[in-house]
């Protein structure tokens, strides 16, 4: 069984789609239950790493950590995400305003 990064822009649109409110608690289970539906993981028997994403997106000032229970961490938005193009390719994808150090998930240009 081998390891998939999941792309940043992937854990935005869930939390974007379904806990874009910062009275909601939600937690990793929850994303990775949605990773889970998604064609592009579904089929996968990989493994998959979001970890590192998530605490990227403690550290931008996105994601507020309000507890943990073993291996469940469990989170509220600091900002609600809002759609963001870059300049640079047009790629969509979702920021709050307050989040420091945007990159554009695709072309990692500052957004
Ligand atoms: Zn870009």
């Amino acid at each position: 069984m081998s390891t998939l990064k999941v792309s940043s822009h992937d854990i935005r649109k869930i939390i974007f789609d379904n806990f874009n409110d910062t009275d909601t608690r939600f937690s990793n289970d929850e994303i990775l239950g949605f990773l889970n539906q998604m064609d592009r993981y579904k089929t996968l028997d990989d493994v998959l790493d979001f970890e590192e994403v998530l605490l990227d997106m403690e550290k931008s000032g996105l994601l507020r950590p309000i507890a943990q229970n073993f291996n469940t961490r469990y989170y509220r938005l600091w900002n609600i995400l809002e759609p963001a193009t870059c300049k640079a390719c047009n790629f969509t994808t979702y920021f709050a305003q307050a989040e420091e150090s945007k990159a554009c998930p695709q072309c990692k240009s500052k957004m």
